[in-house]
């Protein structure tokens, strides 16, 4: 059998990159080689990260059966990535073109040839560029099983007069959504695509998400990072297509694919810290504070009088400066720009997270028994949170006082309520042993990858 040789194709954010090369070291174990497809901006922030880093794992870099590549987004370096709605566009008439290049030079100018294309859902259209040059393709699903399912039928939702053609709500009625009998009905406004804060970007989204996902048609496989035992319903909807492969965490050994330096030194600071004390606040790569919100952030944790590693990202694209309020002392506290996340919440000393409820970040809490203080922004964060609230008791939401505003106080209260709930806790304790298993050899999510680099090598 000849070594496949697999193009990985995630969308550009780090919530996409993180679990793709994540799956890409499961393939390399696998005995596959990988291209891994960033685009030419995200490529720039992977390698400087690394190159960074002044370790071993820099030189992971060169030396890794991970090779990496970049392509044009469209967008100029000086543009604002974080407007959704603008980048698809541009990535929609650029990328096709770009990596059906990418594909053919290094065929012709390195004898590298492309067994199968393994894209992002949301990077759909690359299952065409892999038709038109005769490879197989395949999609990876990184938001839950749900969210998949719900996006997938919404062109039913459409025809059904539930949606728009651009993804509203056609009437105001509060009734919730059924997929399935067996899968509770969930609030219509927790689409994914009604949450982008702009309805013109909602609206190209949601356009933007389906003609990718109509491109399901040219493959057997929806690689998805979730498993049989979390989503057993979510999986019975789209049986043909959606294959649970996860959870696919971030590999400790390699932090290639990190778009920002991890720094290390809270890992020392978490051993000092006494067992299970430890509030950990971290919200993604995308969640941008108002200064007002910032300021109760930093005064509600201060309150909580207990250990807190809080994660503010300072990004130097990004224009949204906030700033500490001067009352604030925050020496219970450390602050750091970018963790090594899934270290920190492995760690012993961790006793909640403050999270945004991006879907790895929900898993990564998951799998290592910690329960969330669920503030979710934008997206599918909030169906996310409903999960973990609302399905799984393993987390608790904040409320907003009468200015919209989650105050210090309310911060406070519920980090308390929520550290001091046995039940919420052994409930995370539970599902972390039950999905201790869901990773292990023999376990569905395994043989289905199992299967998945049978087919690779057909
Ligand atoms: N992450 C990290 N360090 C941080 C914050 C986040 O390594 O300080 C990782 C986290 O472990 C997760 C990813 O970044 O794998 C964020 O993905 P998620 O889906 O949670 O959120 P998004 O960034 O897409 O909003």
């Amino acid at each position: 059998m000849s070594t496949p040789t697999v193009l990985v194709l995630p969308s550009p954010t780090q919530g996409h990159v993180i679990p793709m090369m994540s799956l890409s070291h499961k393939l390399v174990e696998h005995g596959c080689n990988i291209i891994f497809v960033n685009s030419d901006f995200n490529h720039e922030r992977v390698v400087t990260s690394m190159e960074n880093i002044n370790n071993n794992d820099s030189s992971s870099l060169y030396s890794s059966p991970i090779k990496l590549v970049s392509i044009p987004d469209g967008l100029g370096p000086e543009h604002d990535r974080v407007n959704f709605g603008e980048l698809c566009d541009s990535m929609l008439s650029t990328m096709p073109s770009e990596l059906e290049k990418l594909i053919e030079d290094m065929h012709m100018k390195e004898g590298i040839k492309v067994t199968c294309i393994v894209a992002d859902v949301y990077m759909g259209w690359a299952l065409k560029v892999a038709n038109k040059l005769g490879i197989k393709g395949a999609f990876f699903c990184p938001t839950s099983a749900s969210v998949f399912v719900l996006q997938y039928n919404a062109p039913n939702l459409v025809a059904d007069g539930i949606l728009d053609s651009d993804g509203f709500p056609i009437s105001e009625s509060e009734k919730p959504l059924w997929l399935s009998s067996s899968i509770p009905g969930m609030d219509i406004e927790s689409c994914w695509w009604l949450r982008l804060f702009d309805p013109l970007v909602e609206k190209r989204m949601f356009k933007y998400a389906i003609h990718c996902i109509s491109h399901s048609n040219l493959t057997e496989w929806c690689l998805c990072n979730s498993t049989q035992e979390l989503e057993p319903e979510a999986f019975t909807l789209a049986p043909k297509l959606l294959t649970p492969i996860g959870p696919l965490l971030p590999t400790t050994t390699s932090s290639l694919g990190q778009f920002w330096k991890q720094d290390m030194s809270c890992m020392t600071w978490l051993d000092q810290q006494p067992h299970c004390s430890v509030v950990y606040v971290a919200f993604g790569s995308h969640t941008l504070f108002d200064q007002r919100q910032f300021i109760e952030l930093a005064l509600g944790l201060e309150l909580t009088n207990r250990p807190f590693l809080w994660v503010v990202r300072r990004d130097p694209n990004c224009t949204n400066y906030v700033s500490l309020p001067s009352e604030f002392e925050g020496c219970k506290g450390k602050i750091i720009g970018w963790a090594p996340q899934k270290m920190v919440l492995s760690h012993p000393a961790i006793a909640c997270f403050v999270s945004h409820c991006g879907w790895n970040s929900t898993l990564e809490a998951f799998c290592n028994g910690v329960p969330l203080m669920c503030w979710p922004y934008f997206g599918d964060q909030f169906s996310n949170k409903s999960y973990v609230c609302d399905g799984l008791k393993v987390g608790m939401g904040f409320d907003s006082d009468e200015n919209g505003l989650v105050s210090r106080g309310e911060i406070k209260a519920k980090v308390d309520q929520l550290i001091s709930d046995e039940d919420t806790r052994s409930r995370s304790q539970k599902l972390m042993e039950k999905l201790k298993h869901s990773m292990e050899e023999g376990s569905t999510s395994s043989k289905n990858l199992s299967k998945f680099v049978t087919w690779l090598k057909e």
